[in-house]
């Protein structure tokens, strides 16, 4: 039977440490998308507004998978400057309080929380899905994750299904025009080019997937629980 992760306070950390390392990888990457359709600062935005989430959850501990959201949503709004860090930080925090302070989400809890992320950056963004933003990924992702569990998927598979829908929207942003962003102002110009907002969008549901891969539930095999030593990997402790 494949085992089910469990979406408890350390599956969100793990996600957490995923997220910031793989931001700090792409982060040249994401500042090179940035620069012919923005001010070449997406890459390094992001790195130091997760650098500084990772801090915020090692300093002060969230005790549920939506207090850690939260925390991790509010530091980035004050640590990035840039567009992404209130867009990105009011939807981890709308996340977060759809989440409340259970020790753990259901996997359905998670969908609305993923739902509720989507509906935070077009309120506060006022972008429309094909606008070539990072609505363009992660409206799929969520549709994709709810879509998998309504088909009767698990949370692993779900998110696999995320992941692959937000990268497929991450790269068809490529020939949009930009309508929304810094990125607008190009017009025309701005058509050829893949969203950096919408790539960041697309790695971060990949943590996600990635953090459910490598975490299977306390009662699958190989896994003596959440607080087993070395049960999250070597970079979980660091
Ligand atoms: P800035 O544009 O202020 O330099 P970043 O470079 O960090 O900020 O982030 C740019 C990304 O933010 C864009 O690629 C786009 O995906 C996203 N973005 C910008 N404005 C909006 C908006 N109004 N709604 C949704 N996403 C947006
Ligand atoms: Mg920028």
């Amino acid at each position: 039977m494949p085992t089910v992760p469990v979406l408890d306070t350390a599956f969100f950390r793990h996600w957490l440490e995923l997220a910031a390392d793989t931001v700090r990888r792409e982060s040249a990457r994401l500042t090179e998308l940035d620069s012919p359709i923005g001010d070449a600062d997406h890459g390094t935005n992001m790195d130091r507004g997760f650098t500084a989430a990772r801090l915020a959850v090692l300093q002060d501990p969230p005790q549920s998978p939506g207090g850690l959201l939260v925390t991790v949503g509010r530091t980035l709004i004050s640590s990035v400057g840039g567009a992404s860090g209130p867009l990105y930080g009011t939807a981890l925090r709308r996340a977060g309080r759809a989440l409340g302070d259970a020790p753990e989400a259901t996997p359905p809890e998670l969908g609305e929380a993923l739902a509720a992320a989507v509906a935070a950056v077009r309120e506060l963004g006022g972008a429309e899905p094909g606008d070539k933003t990072m609505v363009d990924a992660l409206l799929p992702a969520s549709q994709a994750y709810t879509g998998a569990l309504a088909d009767g998927l698990g949370v692993a598979a779900a998110l696999d299904a995320a992941a692959g829908a937000a990268l497929a929207g991450a790269e068809a942003t490529v020939p949009l025009l930009a309508r929304k962003g810094r990125a607008s102002y190009l017009g025309e110009r701005s058509i050829g080019h893949q969203d950096p907002g919408a790539t960041s969008a697309a790695l971060l549901v990949g943590c996600l997937r990635d953090a459910a891969e490598a975490r299977p539930g306390a009662d699958g095999p190989g896994a003596d629980g959440p607080d087993a030593p070395g049960a999250d990997g070597p970079e979980e402790r660091r």
